[in-house]
């Protein structure tokens, strides 16, 4: 069995893509992390009907109200967002909250800020999952190191305008020392796979954090060169670390190549004493071929990686309620409204979800 715990999907991607995506992988199921969006509020929609079509193939973590970042006064209303969406059907929380580009994007608190209390206090009392991008590879916050293609992507940070890394680090420690049993897997190895000493001492301080391996290339490069230390740490840590591809499904599509690219690489590492994957000009990668050592993992370890883990994590598969789902949509519709843009998306996904439904029953 295989459960990619990391996918994203947008509305109007074409669903047999995500069913295609599956398929190249090799997974049963994917979990798809809806994220705050400056056309939406969130992508919750959107994974709602991709879960009312795809049913056992799709889990859920849902985004939180980015209609509140803007209203602070009102984010006490939070806990009572997350209670309806879990009502409605999400299995977990995606927070995309801490990538520097979101936080430009988005006025968003300070994590430790006494605004965030109740919507962290109230995570931390459901203890629902929440898969959290916090940063971004170090190198991108260094002029000499960011990466040309990091460049390109609007991904260098040192210009100023954006948050800095290590306070953001700082904003989780201060978050983690008041609500400890925050249940979170923080994605791309928390941006820590060349600092395995410091995700050591946070895993033992605190029992419900876990991390996945969606690349991130520099995740793999890193491990790779430390290979002995990586594979103690892996062996240590197996129940704290999740199988994700980050592979995205959007109207542009689904990249075939790129997704069985990130299958192997994942994969393998986890799997093998060597491997190479091939240089892709258009890819995850980069043009040119990479040598890297692998895991070597036993079977058992690599079945808590690769799905045991995310079910634990997510023991329960929740059912859609379609009646809450429509109560949302007009809630979205109107806040859309007010801030001035388009909801016409939330139309054509009312209209199938009807028909679904209609065709249930
Ligand atoms: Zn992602």
């Amino acid at each position: 069995m295989l459960i990619d715990g990391h996918v994203h999907y947008d509305f109007p991607g074409d669903l047999e893509k995500i069913k295609k995506a599956l398929e190249i992988t090799k997974a049963d199921a994917c979990c798809l992390e809806s994220q705050i969006d400056t056309r939406k509020i969130n992508q919750n929609i959107d994974c709602f009907y991709a879960k009312a079509i795809l049913k056992d193939k799709i889990y859920i973590d849902g985004a939180l109200d980015s209609y509140l970042y803007y209203h602070q006064d009102k984010m006490d209303e939070m806990p009572q967002y997350i209670e309806r969406m879990i009502k409605c059907g999400i299995d977990g929380i995606k927070m995309i909250e801490g990538k520097p580009t979101e936080r430009k994007l988005f006025p968003i608190p300070n994590f430790d800020d006494p605004v965030f209390d109740a919507t962290f206090a109230y995570l931390e009392k459901v203890g629902i999952n929440i898969t959290w991008h916090v940063n971004d590879p170090e190198e991108f916050w260094d002029e000499d190191k960011v990466p040309d293609w990091a460049r390109r992507s609007g991904w260098f940070y040192a210009d100023g305008t954006y948050v800095n890394n290590m306070d953001q680090y700082r904003q989780v420690e201060n978050l983690l020392k008041k609500h400890p049993n925050l249940s979170i897997t923080f994605a791309h190895f928390f941006f820590l796979s060349n600092e395995l000493d410091k995700l050591s001492q946070l895993f033992d301080t605190y029992p419900n954090i876990s991390v996945d391996i969606t690349p991130g290339v520099e995740l793999f490069t890193n491990l790779s060169s430390n290979i002995e230390k990586a594979k103690n740490f892996f062996n240590k840590y197996s129940k704290r670390i999740l199988y994700g591809t980050d592979i995205s499904i959007d109207k542009n599509g689904l990249d075939e190549e790129d997704a069985a690219t990130r299958k192997k690489l994942c994969h393998e590492f986890l799997a093998l004493d060597k491997l190479v994957i091939k240089g892709n000009p258009n890819g995850l990668l980069g043009k040119d071929d990479i040598y890297l050592n692998g895991l070597n993992l036993s079977k058992e370890k690599i079945e808590e990686i690769e799905y045991k883990n995310f079910l634990r994590l997510y023991p329960v598969h929740r059912e859609l309620d379609y009646d809450l789902i429509f109560d949302e949509i007009k809630i979205n519709r109107q806040k859309l409204i007010e801030m001035k843009k388009d909801p016409k998306y939330l139309d054509d996904i009312e209209d199938s979800l009807i028909r679904i439904r209609n065709t249930a029953q």
